[in-house]
């Protein structure tokens, strides 16, 4: 995939943007912002993206691969390709993914993730990856207990370029594995760095064992009263006792 980078001081949101451009532009343009005045996480909540500190940036994939199977898998492949990327960098194994759409080390949120997609009909003909790492902050607001930086779990200084470059060769590779392979691949991998299985977690008032993911990337949460499954884009999960 081809990537035009096009890079601003400031913004309201990357995805906001993208979405806008979609339409007409070409497939891999990235928007990377310095600073984003609204941008956003799942179910319309805040991300905070403060100026210089962080990566801030959003791709385009237009593909006539895409579908609505695919499309959503395109957060874990972007959750793979941010942990690969963060880990070739600092060198740190033990980065994970907590279900389905953040990077976390120590049991800090070090990254977020939002795909949203348009569609025709069934058909998605676009969808816009928006990814905020958290680079250098030294601390955070505390309305954000649970958030961290690379630098602060662990204390090196990557900058946004070369994070966001190492992001793109991984993000190349592992979307065209799951346009040509669906999402079987991606999950199997996912499972692999995943810090969520295994784990208690509690997702709305469901309370649970993570148990493992369905197809389509949903997660099995096993209950003392059976196996219930909720789906990424509607609840936030937490561990039982912290936020992983
Ligand atoms: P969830 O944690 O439920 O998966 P989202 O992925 O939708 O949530 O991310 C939005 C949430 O992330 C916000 O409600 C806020 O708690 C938290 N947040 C916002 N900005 C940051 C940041 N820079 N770093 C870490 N966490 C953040």
């Amino acid at each position: 995939m081809d990537h035009e980078i096009r890079r601003f001081e400031q913004i309201d949101s990357t995805n906001a943007l993208l979405k806008k451009l979609a339409g007409e532009a070409d497939n891999g343009l990235t928007l990377w912002a310095d600073s984003q005045t609204a941008g956003r996480g799942r179910l319309d909540r805040k991300w905070v993206s403060a100026a210089g500190e962080g990566a801030w940036f959003s791709v385009l994939v237009k593909d006539e691969r895409l579908s609505r199977d695919n499309a959503a898998g395109l957060v874990f492949v972007c959750a793979l390709a941010a942990a690969g990327a963060l880990r070739q960098l600092t060198g740190r194994t033990d980065i994970g993914i907590k279900w389905p759409n953040d990077i976390v080390l120590n049991g800090k949120k070090l990254a977020g993730i939002l795909c949203e997609c348009g569609l025709e009909g069934e058909k998605p003909v676009w969808c816009v990856c928006g990814v905020g790492i958290n680079l250098t902050q030294e601390r955070f607001d505390d309305s954000l207990p649970w958030a961290g930086s690379v630098k602060s779990e662990t204390g090196i200084a990557c900058a946004p370029r070369d994070v966001i470059e190492a992001f793109l060769a991984a993000f190349d590779r592992e979307t065209e594995r799951l346009l040509s392979q669906g999402t079987a691949p991606i999950l199997k991998d996912i499972a692999g760095l995943s810090a969520t299985l295994g784990k208690t977690v509690r997702a709305g008032d469901i309370t649970g064992t993570a148990a493992g993911f369905l197809p389509d990337g949903s997660l099995r949460i096993q209950t003392a009263e059976g196996e219930t499954v909720v789906h990424a884009g509607d609840v936030s999960v937490r561990g039982l006792y912290g936020y992983v």
